[in-house]
């Protein structure tokens, strides 16, 4: 396994990541326990959730049934602000919220530490120094030790990077954001550009567009059984268009004719991309994670990412 810092910090993490939005939904606690224990023994470090994952609580807290004495050895990422009541009470990042949001966290993931706290969305009704402060003193407290940043617009990364300096608290280290080789643009104009400048690791989502850039979806066939474009119908809307579905053919056939598999030019291209430190895609059962930990050794040439830009583009 590869290890990679995450952005300019000290923190590293696995090249290959887990996402954790399966568990507690789609995945029940032995499913769970199966995906995680594999992600162990093939050397995964990064676990990546948040408290809404699972149907608000579900993927924590099954997370801390399962991690036991490795819970040590990882770097385990949660996230706080998107809503966890209807009413939207219990949202965003306010210092109020934030104090509340973690002790919830750290209770049903049964640990006394975030490795990795996410502010998982902005929040428009309170000003970012209040989280930034409020992040701060929990890194003071011992209860987190790293804070990051997911759906900021590359215009709020550069206000917080700087609201931090300027009360000299930590900074974000990182920023997720979809990207993936069917969705460049929003991440590439402005994003990334911005978290490069300021030393930011990316850990993008929705590496493989939920499964069509593994190649096991083809148009016009019958849809695997048990898959999540086949069961979840609002990402089947959104990933299967003809536009996806032809560049992804002609991704297909690139990866084809090199000898190499559509899951290895999914992670590969992502890893060969800065700001990337980690691709921390989802997976339902344990051999997924085995394909997908080997998938990030293809070294692409210059001449294949010039490629790869003109069928993507
Ligand atoms: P993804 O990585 O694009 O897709 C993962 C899904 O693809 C898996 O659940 C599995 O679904 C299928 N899959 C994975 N490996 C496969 C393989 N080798 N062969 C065949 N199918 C395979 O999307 P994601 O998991 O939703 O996103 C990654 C992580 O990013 C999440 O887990 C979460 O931690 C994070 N995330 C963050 C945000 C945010 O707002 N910050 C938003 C979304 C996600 P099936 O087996 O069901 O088909």
């Amino acid at each position: 396994m590869e290890f990679r810092n995450l952005g300019s910090s000290g923190l590293r993490v696995s090249a290959i990541g887990l996402g954790c939005n399966n568990f507690g939904g789609r995945l029940d606690l032995e499913a769970t326990r199966l995906v995680i224990h594999k992600a162990f023994d093939l050397g995964i470090t990064l676990f990546d959730t948040a408290d809404v994952y699972g149907d608000r609580g579900g993927s924590e807290t099954l997370m801390g049934q399962v991690l036991g004495e490795q819970r040590k050895n990882i770097v385990l990422a949660s996230k706080f602000a998107m809503p966890m009541s209807d009413d939207g009470a219990k949202s965003g990042g306010s210092r109020r919220y934030v104090m509340n949001a973690v002790e919830d966290s750290l209770r049903r993931l049964r640990t006394d530490y975030l490795d990795l706290y996410q502010m998982h969305q902005p929040d428009p009704r309170t000003p970012v120094d209040e989280t930034l402060r409020a992040l701060d003193d929990l890194i003071r407290q011992g209860k987190v030790r790293y804070v990051g940043c997911s759906n900021f617009r590359a215009w709020q990364v550069v206000e917080a990077v700087w609201t931090a300096r300027e009360l000299g608290a930590t900074g974000f280290v990182s920023c997720q954001d979809e990207y993936s080789l069917l969705v460049r643009d929003g991440a590439e104009r402005d994003l990334m550009p911005a978290m490069h400048r300021y030393g930011l690791g990316l850990l993008p989502y929705f590496p493989l567009a939920s499964g069509l850039l593994t190649g096991k979806y083809r148009r016009n066939a019958p849809m695997p059984e048990v898959a999540r474009l086949t069961t979840t119908k609002r990402l089947a809307e959104r990933y299967l268009t003809d536009r996806n579905w032809a560049v992804s053919e002609k991704l297909a056939d690139f990866a084809a004719e090199r000898g190499h598999t559509m899951p290895e030019l999914a992670f590969s291209w992502l890893l060969a991309r800065k700001p990337v430190a980690s691709v921390i895609a989802g997976a339902t059962r344990p051999e997924q994670l085995e394909e997908n930990v080997r998938a990030g050794d293809w070294k692409l040439s210059d001449d294949e990412m010039a490629e790869i830009d003109r069928l993507t583009g």
